[in-house]
C-alpha cells in the first residue's frame, strides 16, 4: 500500500528541529568564541606584563640615577668645603668628613692629593691610617677630571665591599688647572642595593644592576625583596646563549627574554640601560608567578564564559520551551474549528492522511448540508445561524464512532468518516442522523423549515492517491443540482458522479478558451401568445449551447451550475445578451418583424456593482430599443435576496427592459412574494403543472394561480409545454404565453429566423 503524505501536524516538528539546530550552533559558536578569547587573554595578558615590567625598569633606572646623582653632588659640594679650609689642616679635614659619615651620607670619605696619599674617615675603622691610593681607577679618572662611580669592590681595609663614588677637586683659586686632588666616598654594597626598590610583584620578583658582560652589580634587598634562590646568576647569564641579550647588552639597547635555569625554572627578563657606566637595570620574574597569575586570569575569564555560556543555555532552553508552547496552542488553534470547537478541514485532512486503514470497502465519507441554512441566517441572524451549526456539530459528534472523523469544512457543511460493514447499515445510520438532526433543528421558536441532507461515499482503493479535500468538493456537486437531486436526504456519491466531477473540472479548465474562440452559441425558442384565434409569435428566448470540439454539445444543465459556482457566468450572461442583440440588429436591418428576446440572468450578476450599466452599454451599442429586451431571473433568487432583487428589476423596467420571473414554482417562495416584486412576466415551470394538470385539486390550484397572475397585472408564461392538448387546457384557463416543444425547440438563430420570423404560421388553426 503506497504510503500516503505525511498530516501538516509534522509542521511544529519541524520547527522544533530547527530550533534545535539552532541551538547546537549556538553552542558551538560559544564555545569557539571561548576558546579564541582564552588565546587571546592569554596573549595579552603576557605582553601587559613585559609593559608594566618595563614600566618598572625606567622607574627604577630613574630611581638609581637621582641616587648616585645625590651622592655625587654630596662629594661636589664637600670639594667646595676642602678647597675653602686649609687642604693642607688634616684635623679639620678629618672632622669634616667624620661629621659626613655621620649623617649616613657615606660609609667612608677620603681625600686623595694629586701624587696619590689619601686621609679619610671610616665608620668602622675610624681615621684611616695614611696610604697610597695612586693606582686606583677612580682616583686617576678623577684626577682626569671625571666623576666616576665604581663597580663592587673589595675593601682594602677589609670591611665590607663598597661602591665608590669619586669627584675631582680642584684649586678656586687658579680657575682652570687641573684637579689637585680627589675626594672619595664610599658605600656600602648593601646600602645601595636597598635603594632599589624591593617590592615587587609581591616578593616573587626583583630588580638587578647588571652590567654590559651581564655581571649582576646589585640586586634589590629588604623585607619584600625576592628571597628565594636565584638560580639565574651571573654564570648563569655568561653561558648560556642568551644570544638576543648579550647583544642588546653589548649594544647598550633595552629589551626582554626568557631563560632557564639550571633546576628548569624559568625567568622572564626585562632589562634597559640607565646612563651610568654600562650599567643596566634588569627586571627578573619567575614564569611560575607569571603563569600562576597568567592561569588565575584564565580560570576567572573561563568561569566567566562557562558562566555567560549556562546563562545562555537556559536562556535558550526557556524560548525553546516557550516556542514550543506557543507553537503548539497555535498548531492546536489552526486545527480548531472556531465556532464549534470540533475538527476543522485542517486537522481532518492531516488525520485522514495519516491513516492507511480506510480503503477496505467499510469506509464512507459523508458530506452534511442543511437545505435553506443562508435564508435562514440571513433571516434570523449570525447568532442564532451560529446555534443551530453547534447543535448540529453536537448531534454528529454525539455519533461519532471509535476511529471514526468529523470536521466542520464551512458554514453548514460538515464532513464525516463513519464505518460501516454494509450500504444497507450506511442508509439506516444516516436517516437516523439526519432524523435528529431535524427534529433538533426544527424543533426551535423560528418554526422555520431547514432540511438537512448528506452526500455519502463509499472509499476505495481506487481513492488511496485521492486528495480529501478534493473528494469532498466533488461530493458538494449533487447539493447544487437542485433539479435532478431536490427532496433527497441521501445522495449515494457513486462512480457517475466521480465522472461528473472529473468532467466538471475539466469544463473549468477550458471554459475560458471556448468564450473566447466563440465556441458558445445562442439558439432561439419561440414563445407564442395563445390569447388570440391563432397563435402569435410574441417573444423568443435566448438558450445557451457549448458547441464544443473537445466536449460535444454540452447542455447548459450541465456548465451552468458550474459556471455560477466559478463566477464564470457573468461573463457567459454578458455574451448571450450581446449574441441576442447583434440577431435582434440583423432582423431589424433586414425589415423582419421583431419580437422581444428574452435573456436569462444568473444570480451572481445582481451582486455586481454596475449591471444597469452593463446591460445598457451592451444594448445600446446596437441600437435596440429597451423594450426588446426581456431578462430573467430565476424564482431561487427571490428567495435569497427580496431586496436586491425588486431594486434591480425596478431600475431595469425604469430603463425600459422587461422583467421575467423564471421557474417559478420550482422554489419554496409563497405567492404573497407576488405582491412585491415588479416584474412584467412570471414564467411558470413545466414541474409546476407536472402531475397536477391530472388530478382535480392541481387543476384547481394551477386555475387560481393563473388567474392570480392575471389579476395581478403579471403576463403568465407556461414552460415546457410539449403536446398540444396541453395548450389548449392552458389556454381555457387564460395562460397568456407558451414556450414548448409544442411550438418549436430552442433552435440556432438562423433556423428561428426561417421558421418564426417568416410570415406568421397558424399551428393551432
Ligand atoms: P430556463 O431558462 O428555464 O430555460 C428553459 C429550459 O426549458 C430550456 O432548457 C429549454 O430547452 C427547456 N424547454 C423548453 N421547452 C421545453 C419542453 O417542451 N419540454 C422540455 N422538457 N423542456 C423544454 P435549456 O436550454 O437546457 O436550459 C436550461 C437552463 O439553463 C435554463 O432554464 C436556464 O436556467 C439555464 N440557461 C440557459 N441559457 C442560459 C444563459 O444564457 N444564461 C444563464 N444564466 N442561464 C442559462
Ligand atoms: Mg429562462
Ligand atoms: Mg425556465
Amino acid at each position: 500500500m503506497p504510503a500516503r503524505k505525511a498530516p501538516d501536524t509534522a509542521l511544529p516538528r519541524n520547527s522544533a528541529t530547527t530550533t534545535l539546530f539552532a541551538f547546537a550552533v549556538g553552542l558551538l559558536v560559544i564555545a569557539v568564541v571561548l576558546f579564541g578569547c582564552i588565546g587571546v587573554i592569554s596573549q595579552e595578558l603576557k605582553s601587559s606584563l613585559g609593559l608594566f615590567m618595563q614600566e618598572i625598569a625606567e622607574v627604577e633606572s630613574a630611581s638609581v640615577n637621582a641616587v648616585i646623582e645625590d651622592k655625587l653632588s654630596v662629594l661636589h659640594g664637600a670639594s667646595a668645603f676642602v678647597v675653602a679650609e686649609n687642604i693642607e689642616d688634616s684635623d679639620s679635614l678629618i672632622e669634616h668628613f667624620r661629621e659626613m659619615v655621620d649623617s649616613g651620607a657615606f660609609m667612608r670619605v677620603g681625600l686623595v692629593n694629586s701624587e696619590g696619599d689619601g686621609i679619610g674617615y671610616d665608620s668602622r675603622i675610624g681615621v684611616l691610617p695614611e696610604n697610597n691610593y695612586a693606582d686606583r681607577a677612580y682616583v686617576q679618572a678623577a684626577l682626569d677630571g671625571k666623576n666616576y662611580v665604581s663597580e663592587p669592590l673589595e675593601d682594602s681595609w677589609e670591611g665590607e665591599p663598597g661602591i665608590v663614588f669619586a669627584v675631582p677637586v680642584y684649586d678656586v683659586k687658579h680657575r682652570g688647572g687641573d684637579p689637585i686632588g680627589v675626594l672619595v666616598g664610599t658605600l656600602s654594597v648593601a646600602a645601595f642595593s636597598d635603594t632599589i626598590d624591593a617590592s615587587l610583584f609581591e616578593g616573587h620578583g626583583h630588580i638587578d644592576i647588571i652590567n654590559s658582560e651581564g655581571t649582576i652589580l646589585f640586586r634589590s634587598t629588604g623585607e619584600n625583596a625576592y628571597g628565594g634562590t636565584d638560580a639565574i646568576g651571573q654564570d648563569d647569564i655568561q653561558a648560556r646563549s642568551f644570544e638576543q641579550m648579550k647583544e642588546d647588552l653589548a649594544g647598550g639597547w633595552k629589551g626582554s627574554t626568557t631563560v632557564t635555569g639550571d633546576d628548569g625554572s624559568s625567568r622572564f627578563i626585562v632589562y634597559q640601560p640607565i646612563g651610568i657606566n654600562d650599567w643596566f637595570i634588569d627586571v627578573v620574574l619567575p614564569s611560575d608567578y607569571l603563569e600562576a597569575k597568567n592561569r588565575t586570569v584564565l580560570l576567572a575569564s573561563i568561569v566567566m564564559a562557562v558562566f555567560i555560556a549556562c546563562t545562555a543555555i537556559v536562556l535558550m532552553a526557556v524560548v525553546f520551551r516557550t516556542k514550543n508552547r506557543s507553537e503548539k496552542a497555535l498548531a492546536h488553534a489552526a486545527l480548531e474549528d472556531d465556532l464549534t470547537g470540533i475538527d476543522n478541514a485542517l486537522a481532518f485532512d492531516s488525520k485522514f492522511n495519516a491513516r492507511s486503514d480506510l480503503f477496505d470497502g467499510k469506509h464512507s465519507l459523508v458530506l452534511f448540508n442543511l437545505v435553506g441554512f443562508s435564508l435562514y441566517n440571513t433571516i434570523f441572524g449570525y447568532e442564532k445561524g451560529s446555534s443551530l451549526i453547534k447543535s448540529v456539530a453536537e448531534i454528529l459528534t454525539r455519533s461519532l464512532g471509535r476511529a471514526e472523523l468529523l470536521a466542520r469544512l464551512t458554514g453548514d457543511r460538515f464532513l464525516m468518516l463513519i464505518r460501516t460493514e454494509t450500504l444497507d447499515e450506511t442508509q439506516s445510520r444516516l436517516l437516523s442522523l439526519l432524523d435528529s438532526i431535524d427534529s433538533a433543528i426544527g424543533s426551535d421558536e423560528t418554526h422555520y423549515q431547514i432540511v438537512s441532507q448528506c452526500c455519502a461515499y463509499r472509499l476505495s482503493t481506487a481513492d488511496e492517491e485521492k486528495d480529501v479535500n478534493l473528494i469532498a468538493q466533488d461530493m458538494a456537486i449533487p447539493f447544487r443540482q437542485t433539479k435532478s437531486h431536490a427532496g433527497k436526504r441521501i445522495i449515494f456519491y457513486d462512480e457517475q458522479n466521480v465522472a461528473c466531477a472529473m468532467r466538471a473540472r475539466h469544463i473549468e479548465g477550458i471554459m475560458s478558451t471556448a468564450l473566447l474562440k466563440e465556441e458558445f452559441v445562442a439558439y432561439f425558442q419561440p414563445q407564442y401568445d395563445i390569447r388570440g384565434d391563432r397563435p402569435v409569435l410574441c417573444g423568443a428566448e435566448a438558450l445557451v449551447r457549448w458547441n464544443s470540439p473537445v466536449l460535444g454539445l454540452v447542455r447548459p444543465d450541465e456548465f451552468i451550475p458550474i459556471f455560477e459556482k466559478n463566477g464564470f457566468v457573468d461573463r457567459v450572461d454578458r455574451y448571450m445578451l450581446e449574441r441576442a442583440c447583434i440577431r435582434l440588429r440583423q432582423w431589424m436591418d433586414a425589415g423582419l418583424r421583431c419580437v422581444p428576446v428574452s435573456v436569462n440572468l444568473s444570480r451572481q450578476n445582481l451582486f455586481s456593482a454596475d449591471l444597469i450599466g452593463r446591460i445598457e452599454k451592451i444594448v445600446d451599442a446596437y441600437g435596440i430599443p429597451h423594450s426588446f429586451i426581456k431578462l430573467e431571473l430565476t424564482e431561487s433568487i427571490v428567495a435569497e435576496s427580496t431586496v436586491q432583487l425588486v431594486e434591480t428589476a425596478s431600475k431595469l423596467r425604469q430603463r425600459g427592459f422587461k422583467v421575467a420571473m423564471d421557474d417559478f414554482g420550482t422554489g419554496y417562495s409563497a405567492l404573497s412574494i407576488l405582491k412585491d416584486v415588479p416584474f412584467d412576466t412570471i414564467k411558470l415551470d413545466r414541474a409546476f403543472f407536472g402531475e397536477s394538470i391530472d388530478s382535480e385539486r392541481g387543476r384547481t390550484t394551477l386555475t387560481g394561480v393563473i388567474r392570480l397572475l392575471d389579476a395581478l397585472g403579471f403576463e403568465t408564461v407556461a414552460e415546457g409545454i410539449e403536446s398540444e392538448s396541453e395548450a389548449v387546457q392552458l389556454k381555457a384557463w387564460g395562460c397568456h404565453v407558451i414556450q414548448g416543444f409544442v411550438f418549436d425547440r430552442p433552435v440556432p438563430a438562423d433556423e428561428f429566423t426561417k421558421k418564426h420570423l417568416e410570415p406568421a404560421q397558424d399551428d393551432l388553426a
